[in-house]
């Protein structure tokens, strides 16, 4: 039988930073990844200020992903009465904020590749099935088939970081969230969009899916990758499929459906689920812990994921090492991998909570659309709520203390 310190199910953003991680302070490492790199992912591509800072410290520059990838320096929001505003983001680390737009074929492939530099062993086409437990039922490594039959590989930590589908998060009967805890996002490519800058821009055009929204994305030239958001219980009260709520949005969205008027779809839209952290799901486990969308921690906001799978990924790694130093991977101590990650993300996730709760008022959206139409310094902020360039628990305290103390600010 195979064995390694760490094995890890999955390659995307969340198993590759958590391998990376655990290569480099020297753990013996194996991702075991379902597709062969490159390989897509249902995504809008953007990832956001606080993302890019970890990519860097994986040595994923921007240069390093080549003509693909695109730089953005702002946002335009839409509110559903039409209105919108742009701005850039306050100044991030003393320097302007970038995010980036990245096609996931591009993007996963290179922070996998910076996690095999690292040190950490990739298996590509291995379709993991369940955790294998030992006599105690700790769980103790992985089954999989690699197209030549069924493999296991022991190893005495387990990460999952299998995505929304997790077979890992089943094997540990982790029970599925209830449907208000599910978003579902639908992604096109387009060619031959008009208008297109630097810029994220995000519509809360339509009343009957707030808190969802449709996004467009710039990918480079006249491309764009172009979506809709939605909750599951919305979805489920619309007649409307997600395929119909993304056509409308390009059709009718005052501020897309002239620029789109001479554009083509390129390959087909996918669409996937976003288990959203409303639901605070058992992430850690004797010999296991789950990161990234396997342990739902999609901001319940913006639908944003890169983030928190990265940082989940690195702090599922960091209990993992001192799990093995103190030859303890026990749920007891692995619950350092749930503490970390919510000191980092916790605040952004539960600020994302409650707005995303305000979000569903188009009233409330169309009077923050409107103010920070006419203040440049709630423009910049707002934007920056969005892309993790500030402190959303202080942000939300100074909403709060200006509803309290200045209401006039409310008003039209
Ligand atoms: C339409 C849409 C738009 C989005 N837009 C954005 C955005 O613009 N910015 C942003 O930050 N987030 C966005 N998200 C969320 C983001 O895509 C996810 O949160 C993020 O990909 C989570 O990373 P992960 O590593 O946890 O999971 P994934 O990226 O899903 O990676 C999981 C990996 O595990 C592999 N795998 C799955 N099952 C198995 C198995 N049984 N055995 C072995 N391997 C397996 C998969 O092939 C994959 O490589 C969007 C989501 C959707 C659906």
């Amino acid at each position: 039988m195979q064995t390694a310190d760490v094995v890890i199910a999955g390659a995307g953003p969340a198993g590759s930073a958590a391998a990376h991680a655990l290569a480099k302070a020297g753990a013996e490492v194996v991702m075991l990844e379902r597709a062969h790199f490159p390989r897509d992912k249902s995504c809008g591509d953007g990832v956001t200020a606080h993302a890019v800072d970890i990519l860097h410290d994986m040595g994923v520059t921007f240069e390093s992903l080549g003509p693909k990838a695109i730089r953005t320096f702002g946002g335009r929001i839409g509110a559903p009465s039409g209105e919108t505003f742009v701005a850039k983001p306050p100044s991030y680390n003393g320097a302007p904020a970038e995010c980036w737009v990245v096609p996931r074929l591009v993007l996963d492939e290179a922070i996998a590749g910076a996690a095999q530099s690292a040190g950490a062993k990739l298996v590509q086409g291995a379709v993991v099935s369940d955790v294998v437990r030992d006599a105690s039922g700790r769980c103790a490594g992985l089954r999989y088939d690699d197209g030549s039959g069924v493999q296991t590989l022991a190893a005495k930590v387990v990460i999952g970081a299998d995505g929304a589908h997790s077979s890992v998060a089943r094997s540990l009967r982790v029970r599925s969230a209830p449907k208000r805890h599910i978003g579902f996002a639908l992604r096109a490519y387009y060619d031959g969009v008009a208008g297109l800058d630097d810029l994220l821009e995000i519509y809360y055009y339509d009343k009957r899916i707030l808190p969802g929204y449709g996004w467009v994305f710039p990918t480079g030239g006249s491309t764009a990758n172009v979506g809709v958001g939605i909750y599951a219980g919305e979805l489920d009260r619309s007649s409307r499929k997600l395929r119909d709520i993304l056509d409308e949005f390009i059709a009718t969205e005052p501020n897309v459906k002239d620029r789109f008027r001479d554009a083509k779809p390129v390959g087909r839209a996918i669409g996937w689920p976003l288990p959203v952290s409303t639901l605070n799901r058992q992430s850690v486990f004797d010999g296991a812990m789950l990161c990234g969308d396997a342990a739902a921690l999609v901001d319940p906001l913006t639908g944003e994921g890169i983030w928190t799978a990265l940082v989940s990924g690195r702090t599922a790694a960091h209990a993992a090492l001192a799990g093995l130093r103190r030859n303890d991977t026990s749920r007891h101590a692995l619950a350092a991998h749930e503490r970390e990650c919510r000191a980092i993300v916790g605040g952004y996730l539960s600020s994302g909570r409650l707005l995303k709760n305000l979000a569903k008022s188009s009233t409330l959206l169309d009077l923050i659309v409107h103010r920070a139409h006419t203040n440049a310094y709630y423009a910049s902020r707002a934007i920056g709520y969005g892309l993790g360039t500030i402190d959303r628990r202080r942000a939300l305290r100074s909403i709060v203390l200006k509803a309290v103390f200045n209401p006039s600010f409310f008003r039209k």
